[in-house]
């Protein structure tokens, strides 16, 4: 039996991971459930799942959620704040975390799952591009594992050799050529620059592929999610930048391929469902039924694939520039990101200068070396005062 701490359980991530858990019920049991502020999502999810403990990260609605648990007849612990969360990723009622808390927001959890020596389900991509070389060193010291739960990482996973987690996280074989990432190119591909000025957050929310919460919908919108995952392949995989590559890829039927020095490609398909993804993350090396529809290619519209459009697309462009750069630099292209997305979602700023924002922001604030987490955060800290100063001056 597996106990399972869901972070982040009331979004799109933590209700597919339960559904997967719901469904096998001899293996998987919830036994801790988070959110930010949604009380009465969070206390529907205790009800069904009987967890140990709930946290709610706003620590303002920490009486409201006992209240209401207790007069749902739920018997849990309760708990509220930042370091509750940390404190319930690393604690003795889970050996497992799903880290799907969205944003920066995630990392300090992440990291106290990871040194524990949880076994660590990352689908908080934030997390590992900001603190890459640090999430790792926390994994191998914890002695736990890293398994992806972002469905381009963990079709990579399935694709690489099975030689068990080297140091605790999937590890790049050196007859690998190139890793190649799907791309759907997200609801605006094809358009060009004067087509994309007037996107709504309606509009750029509205995935042909996945239903997702708003930041990461916005991110596939623009490249950025793209851009953020070539840094997260890096860290996961010790990828070198010039081996991976993105494709663009209408269908998400192919969630990514790894192509071998002897000209064998291996490619990972299925339905765009992440709870594939994540069944297969909960259960490896086993595999469990994850209450997808089987892919029927027959059925299925061609498979499709083109290159990116970098000069419509600027965020993925300057994903690459901050891996390159190196350091310090993807947190902060991280941070500035997160605020233009926030602005954007707010109305307040327009779609194409999110890529502005954080172009402006990397220019002003230039790679430094990642030494501890403390450093890291500061850095973030500035990041975003960076941001919010350029969106105050830019309106
Ligand atoms: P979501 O917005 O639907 O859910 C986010 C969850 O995090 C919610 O439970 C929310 O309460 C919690 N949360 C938000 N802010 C918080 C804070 N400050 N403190 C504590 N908890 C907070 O997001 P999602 O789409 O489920 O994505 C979650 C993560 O998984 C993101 O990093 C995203 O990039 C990644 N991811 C999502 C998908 C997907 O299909 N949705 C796929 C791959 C990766
Ligand atoms: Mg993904």
């Amino acid at each position: 039996m597996k106990n399972v701490a869901v972070l982040g359980a009331t979004g799109s991530i933590g209700g597919n991971t339960l559904d997967v858990i719901a469904r096998h019920p001899e293996r998987f049991r919830a036994t801790v459930l988070t959110a930010h502020r949604q009380v009465d999502a969070l206390v529907a999810l205790c009800m069904q799942h009987r967890p140990e403990l709930a946290v709610i990260a706003d620590p303002a609605l920490e009486a409201e959620l006992s209240r209401k648990l207790t007069a749902a007849g739920v018997r849990c612990d309760v708990a509220s704040g930042r370091e509750a969360l940390a404190t319930a990723a690393s604690g003795n009622l889970c050996d497992t975390v799903v880290a799907a808390i969205v944003g920066a927001a995630g990392l300090q959890s992440t990291l106290a799952a990871a040194r524990a020596g949880k076994r660590l389900l990352l689908a908080n991509k934030e997390a590992i591009v900001m603190a890459g070389p640090l999430l790792l060193d926390a994994v191998a010291a914890g002695g736990g594992a890293l398994i992806p739960v972002d469905s381009e990482h963990n079709a990579l996973f399935q694709c690489l050799p099975a030689e068990g987690l080297a140091g605790g996280k999937p590890s790049l074989h050196k007859g690998v050529r190139q890793l190649t990432l799907t791309a759907s190119g997200g609801p605006f591909r094809g358009r060009n620059r004067a087509e994309l000025a007037g996107i709504t957050p309606e509009q750029a929310c509205k995935h042909p592929n996945w239903v997702m919460g708003r930041k990461i919908s916005v991110d596939s919108a623009t490249l950025m999610n793209k851009g953020l995952e070539v840094i997260e392949a890096h860290h996961l995989f010790g990828a070198a930048p010039d081996l991976i590559n993105v494709v663009v890829h209408p269908q998400s039927l192919v969630h990514s391929f790894v192509e071998y020095v002897d000209g064998s490609v291996l490619a990972q398909l299925g339905n765009p469902d992440m709870r594939t993804a994540i069944a297969h993350a909960l259960a490896w090396p086993e595999r469990v039924n994850a209450g997808v529809a089987p892919l029927d290619l027959t059925a299925c519209a061609p498979l499709a694939f083109e290159p990116p459009d970098l000069t419509t697309f600027r965020c993925l462009a300057l994903a690459f520039q901050a891996l390159r750069a190196g350091g310090d630099a993807p947190a902060v292209l991280n941070a500035a990101n997160e605020i233009a997305v926030e602005a954007f979602l707010a109305g307040s700023l327009a779609f194409l200068s999110i890529a502005d924002v954080v172009d402006a922001v990397l220019a002003e604030l230039p790679a430094q070396a990642v030494v501890d987490v403390q450093t890291l955060l500061e850095r973030d800290r500035v990041a975003r005062e960076a941001a919010r100063r350029i969106l105050r001056n830019a309106c």
